[in-house]
C-alpha cells in the first residue's frame, strides 16, 4: 500500500517569517498522507527544528559528497540540516542549469548515500506534447535519471509537465492517467513488479485546492508536488486534506 504524499516546493521563496506556515500545517499533517515541505536551503535547519509532523526536504543537491563547488550544497549537508528528502531534476533546474538525465542520476546516488529519499522529476514541454512525443520523453528521462538501485523507499517520481508548472494550465485527467500508467509500466519492466508497485508517483503542475480531488482520483497518482499553492498553509492544507 503506497502512502500518499503531499510535497510542497517553495522554490526561491521565503525568509524566516515563512516558517510560521509549518506551524499552521501541523493539524492536517496528523492525517494519513505524508506532508513534506521543501523550503530554500537557508531555511532547512530552522524548518527541521519546528517541523513537527511535517517532513523537510531540499530542492537540489550536488552529485559530490563534498569539495570545491562554490555555492552548491551536498546531500549530506541537507541530511545534516534535518532534511529527509530532496527534489532532483526539477524542470527549472534542467532549464536554468542545464541539468541532464545523467547528472540527475548521479545526484540520486548522492542523495541515497546520504540517506535521503530522491524525488526525481520528469515532464515534457508543450512543444514535445504537441508533437506527440510525451511518452518518448518521459521514457527517456526515466531511463536516464534513475540509477539501477531504485527502491520504493529511496525514490519518488514526480510527473510535472513543464507547460503546467506555474501556468494554471493542467492536463486532462486522461492525459495524467496515460503518463502515470506508462510510468508504472516502465518501472515494472526495469525494476520488477514488487519494487515498481511500491514507488510513489506524484503529479505536479498547477495543483490547487480546486482541482486536487479530481487529480488524486486518477489511477496511479499517489500525491502531488506543489509549487505556488504550497507557500501558504491556507492553500496547501486543503490539498493535503484531499489526499487524506
Ligand atoms: C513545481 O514547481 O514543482 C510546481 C508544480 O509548481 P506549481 O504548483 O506552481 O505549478
Amino acid at each position: 500500500m503506497r502512502r500518499k504524499l503531499a510535497a510542497g516546493n517553495w522554490k526561491m521563496n521565503g525568509t524566516t517569517a515563512a516558517l510560521e506556515e509549518l506551524d499552521a500545517l501541523q493539524e492536517v499533517a496528523e492525517g494519513a498522507a505524508e506532508v513534506l515541505i521543501c523550503p530554500p536551503s537557508t531555511l532547512i535547519a530552522q524548518a527541521a527544528v519546528r517541523s513537527g509532523k511535517v517532513a523537510i526536504g531540499g530542492q537540489d543537491c550536488h552529485s559530490a559528497a563534498s569539495g570545491a563547488h562554490t555555492g552548491d550544497i551536498s546531500a549530506l549537508m541537507l541530511r545534516d540540516a534535518g532534511a529527509t528528502h530532496v527534489i532532483l531534476g526539477h524542470s527549472e533546474r534542467r532549464a536554468d542549469h542545464g541539468e541532464s538525465d545523467a547528472l540527475v542520476a548521479y545526484k540520486a546516488l548522492a542523495a541515497w548515500d546520504a540517506g535521503l529519499t530522491a524525488i526525481v522529476c520528469v515532464g515534457e514541454t508543450l512543444e514535445q506534447r504537441e508533437s506527440g512525443k510525451t511518452l518518448d520523453v518521459i521514457g527517456k528521462q526515466l531511463a536516464g535519471s534513475l540509477p539501477d538501485d531504485v527502491t520504493a523507499s529511496n525514490t519518488v517520481i514526480a510527473y510535472e509537465p513543464v507547460w503546467a508548472i506555474g501556468t494554471g494550465k493542467v492536463p486532462t485527467t486522461d492525459q495524467i492517467a496515460e503518463v502515470h500508467t506508462f510510468m508504472r509500466a516502465t518501472l515494472v519492466q526495469r525494476f520488477g513488479n514488487e519494487t515498481a508497485t511500491g514507488i510513489r508517483l506524484l503529479y505536479g503542475g498547477s495543483v490547487k485546492a480546486t482541482n486536487a480531488t479530481e487529480i488524486f482520483a486518477v489511477v496511479d497518482v499517489d500525491g502531488a508536488l506543489v509549487g505556488g499553492a504550497s507557500l501558504k498553509a491556507s492553500d496547501f492544507a486543503p490539498i493535503v486534506t484531499a489526499l487524506n
